[in-house]
């Protein structure tokens, strides 16, 4: 079974979000340099890349990362193709096929963005709008997966699409990277770290194919 690495590599030069702390990856102990073994010390925030957003993020009372049931996290997700849509809409959404899905993820252009290594962020990538978001938690979706660091548009107040998916209890999966993957059902696999009462972890999340 062909297995689709959907994460973004962390590295000191990949794209954080404004005002998020930088990627910092010390190199605390090199065998090259006489140690026994090489030990990185790493810094980051906790929505650095390819990352899961829990409930706690937005809510005060939101469930917190090391407390996500796993099995929200773990099983079928089907990938669906926005092409080169700016927006994550009514528009795009409201004749998808979402109802009795747990989870969903959309493909955009901003995949596109990854693919070609773009190193800084844009404030023009696709996002969920909040009519979008509200839709898809009426739909009984449990988990929803973009393709930018934010299911949201950037700058929009007061955070109506964090609101109506962490509000309700929906896992938010940000900055994948589809560039590879076509429309369809996987098998998604997305884990955070277990960080005591975190708001949110890095992740690797993969996407595997059904037999
Ligand atoms: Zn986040």
């Amino acid at each position: 079974m062909k297995i689709f690495d959907i994460s973004l590599t962390i590295s000191e030069s990949m794209v954080v979000w404004p005002g998020d702390p930088k990627v910092a990856i010390n190199r605390k102990r090199r065998i090259s340099a006489g140690d026994s073994c090489n030990v990185t010390q790493l810094e980051m925030g906790s929505h650095t890349g390819t990352h899961i957003d829990a409930p706690y993020h937005f809510e005060e009372d939101g469930a917190k990362i090391d407390r996500l049931d796993l099995n929200t996290l773990v099983g079928k997700a089907y990938v669906f193709d926005l092409g080169d849509a700016n927006e994550i809409g009514m528009d795009q959404i409201k004749n998808l096929d979402i109802g009795g899905r747990e989870r969903v993820i959309f493909k955009t252009s901003n995949s596109e963005r990854w693919k070609s290594g773009e190193q800084t962020f844009t404030k023009e990538y696709a996002a969920v709008s909040s009519e979008a978001a509200r839709f898809i938690a009426g739909r009984g979706v449990k988990l929803v997966g973009v393709d930018y660091l934010s299911v949201e548009k950037y700058g929009s107040k007061p955070h109506d699409t964090h609101h109506a998916l962490l509000g309700n209890g929906i896992i938010a999966l940000e900055g994948l990277n589809l560039a590879d993957v076509a429309q369809g059902e996987y098998e998604l696999i997305a884990l955070p770290l277990k960080i005591k009462d975190g708001d949110g972890s890095p992740a690797r999340a993969v996407l595997r194919e059904l037999t």
